[in-house]
């Protein structure tokens, strides 16, 4: 079965085709970061207009690039919440319209399910049950997962999300946008513990966290008078290494709670270099061991969303046959339930 991905639930627009059978076929991407750079974070009308602007040549482009022509897809998925309303709704439009004009069927996917299980999409794949950490821009999480659509909410943040704080902290250190990348590459030449930032809730004795206040550490550090910019990399080395140590902490109470050893990490905070080699060594001192997206794969795609949608399909998940743009700007993750299938007739 070969599903394509349509994925526009913010600035990145992504179309991907996943054969059941072959694996990933095909996967493009068009990052809006230059249209919102001006404004310093997501416009949400002009984040719909390109998507509008930009999933036509992105579906032929996907198409072409997988060999495959519109006739050869069996179904389409596409990110159905949570996100910007607006841009939701463009790709749940033209997943509807497509598969309406072929005649096949189109699923509703849940963004963060996506992120969630690209790690899967992975040559080495982590097997059922783990443990996951979803660190993206919205959203930071640990759950408990034991198979597609079996989730339970282990902790998450109370406040900002891990990406949001990276982005936050980057802006007030003056940094470009977005800041989260530019904030972990000035950290790679700075030294940590030549500042001294809290780690928030690291003690709280449960799985929560917290991370707003460290963004306000930060505001206090450069807004002393004796603040020395020349300074700026230290500063962001040990910012990083504060939230990869509450992370890190964490995710390894997480897997000691439900007894588990595996650990998957998604979104987009997931490529920071820090904490994939932290929780390396912290997971291989265990005998653990933790999965993670392709790099290219941590921020938002097409790809996961079709590897999503396929992995529902083929398990048998029913797809209402009324044609309905169908979005879900808030949608709390575990809501979700496993594959349904439709009765047997
Ligand atoms: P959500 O998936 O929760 O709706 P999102 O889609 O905006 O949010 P992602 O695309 O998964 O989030 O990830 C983007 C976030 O990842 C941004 O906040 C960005 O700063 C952060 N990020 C990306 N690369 C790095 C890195 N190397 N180090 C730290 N943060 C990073
Ligand atoms: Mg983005
Ligand atoms: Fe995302």
């Amino acid at each position: 079965m070969k599903v394509l991905g349509i994925e526009t639930s913010c600035d990145e627009t992504g179309v991907a085709i996943y054969d059941t059978d072959t694996g990933l076929r095909a996967h493009c991407l068009h990052s809006q970061i230059d249209l919102h750079a001006a404004y310093g974070g997501v416009v949400p009308e002009l984040a719909s207009r390109d998507h509008i602007r930009r999933l036509p040549l992105l579906l032929r482009q996907t198409l072409a690039a997988a060999g495959l022509a519109a006739a050869d897809i069996d179904a389409v998925a596409y990110t159905s919440g949570p996100g910007l309303a607006g841009a939701l709704l463009v790709g749940a439009s033209v997943a509807e319209s497509f598969a309406m004009a072929r005649g096949i069927p189109a699923l509703p996917v849940h963004h963060l399910e996506g992120h969630l299980l690209s790690p899967l999409l992975s040559a080495d794949p982590p097997a059922f049950p783990f443990v996951a950490l979803l660190v993206s821009g919205g959203h930071t999480q640990l759950m408990r997962v034991r198979g597609v659509g079996d989730y339970a909410l282990l902790g998450e943040s109370v406040d900002d999300a891990a990406g949001e704080a990276f982005d936050k902290t980057a802006k007030l250190l003056g940094l470009g946008y977005p800041g989260g990348p530019q904030l972990a590459g000035l950290a790679e030449s700075g030294v940590p513990g030549r500042f001294r930032l809290p780690r928030p809730m690291l003690h709280s004795g449960d799985l929560d966290f917290s991370f707003s206040g460290l963004k306000t550490a930060v505001l206090n550090v450069v807004s002393a008078p004796d603040w020395d910019p020349a300074r700026m990399a230290d500063l962001a080395a040990e910012f990083q290494q504060a939230v990869v140590d509450v992370l890190c902490a964490k995710a390894l109470a997480a897997l000691k709670k439900v007894g588990l050893k595996t650990l998957v990490v998604a979104g987009g905070v997931g490529a920071n270099r820090c904490l994939r080699a932290t929780l390396d060594a912290a997971l291989a001192r265990r005998g653990g061991r933790v999965h993670y997206p392709e790099p290219a794969l941590c921020t938002d795609n097409g790809a996961m969303i079709a590897f999503a949608g396929a992995l529902r399909l083929a398990a048998g998940e029913s797809v209402p046959e009324v044609c309905a743009v169908r979005i879900r700007p808030r949608w709390p993750m575990v809501e979700l339930r496993p594959p349904v299938q439709a009765p047997a007739i």
